[in-house]
């Protein structure tokens, strides 16, 4: 069967992407998937069972938006399911892109969503990053749990799983995957360094009117209020951030704060500590909202 240019340069761009995922990590053996639409009536995705490392464009398989398949010689993967999901939700997108990146799992793993507002990039493009509940793999529970939140969202942890993130095309897919992984271990590295400086509310706002400035296509606005977010299919995404810049939401952490004092002397378990009322008010906090997460 002879295929067009346009879907040759295709399945060239799914093994390119494929080799990317696999060089820096983010699969390993025969995990991930990837899928892009052809047309409206079929996609084309990853083989089950192989190294996305090391595919063939010819490897590829095409099947329709129930998930049959139309041609090929190798199955698609059983994760299939969550990426017919995203195309019913997302009319807009073109490309899926579903990986196991360690640093991003591991938050998926804490239950710890990436929702804070660090990275003046990241609220500008992806804006927040929550995770969506634990799903079986292969059963329809994991396609439930991504239809919550794939409406307004490009990219998602998925709970105990990975990741998995849509755009226009599969390398603009693949570089949400890169820009999710590098936020997750600048955050891990701040968090182990015990201090989170976040952006305030009003920046949030400011960097949010860029998107429109420099036409970044974000699927929904910054919730003005998280309360808008609950219930069935979140319409806006929740960050985190201060109502002022002075005003704290994750206070630094004590102990880091005291290693690196006047006299360079590690703290030992009989030094005091001095907290603000509103340092410890905020300490408490944090706590009892990392608690309910
Ligand atoms: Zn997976």
């Amino acid at each position: 069967m002879s295929t067009s240019r346009a879907e040759e340069q295709i399945r060239a761009d799914i093994v390119e992407a494929g080799r990317r995922l696999y060089a820096r990590g983010y699969v390993a053996s025969n995990d991930g998937n990837i899928s892009v639409r052809l047309d409206d009536r079929r996609l084309i995705t990853t083989p089950k069972g192989v190294s996305k490392g090391f595919m063939t464009p010819d490897m590829m398989v095409i099947t329709d938006y129930s998930g049959k398949k139309v041609s090929g010689e190798r199955d698609p993967s059983s994760e299939l399911p969550m990426h017919l999901e995203i195309y019913r939700n997302r009319p807009d997108i073109n490309a899926v892109v579903h990986a196991h990146p360690p640093l991003a799992t591991g938050f998926a793993v804490a239950g710890i969503p990436l929702t804070r507002a660090v990275l003046a990039e990241v609220v500008t493009t992806l804006g927040s990053i929550p995770i969506a509940e634990y799903g079986t793999p292969s059963t329809s529970e994991l396609p439930e749990a991504v239809r919550k939140y794939i409406k307004a969202h490009d990219g998602l942890l998925l709970a105990n799983h990975g990741a998995v993130t849509c755009c226009k095309t599969v390398m603009s897919a693949y570089y949400k995957m890169e820009t999710i992984e590098h936020f997750a271990k600048i955050s891990l590295v701040a968090r182990l360094l015990g201090r989170e400086h976040l952006l305030s509310r009003e920046e949030v706002e400011r960097l949010q009117g860029l998107r429109g400035m420099y036409g970044i296509a974000a699927p929904a606005a910054i919730c003005a209020d998280p309360a808008e977010a609950s219930g069935g299919q979140a319409a806006c995404q929740v960050i985190e951030a201060p109502e002022s810049p002075r005003e704290r939401l994750v206070p630094d952490v004590p102990g880091v704060r005291a290693l690196s004092g006047a006299d360079g002397r590690a703290p030992s378990g009989d030094d005091e500590i001095r907290l603000t009322y509103r340092e410890l008010t905020a300490l408490i906090a944090d706590a009892v909202r990392n608690l309910r997460e």
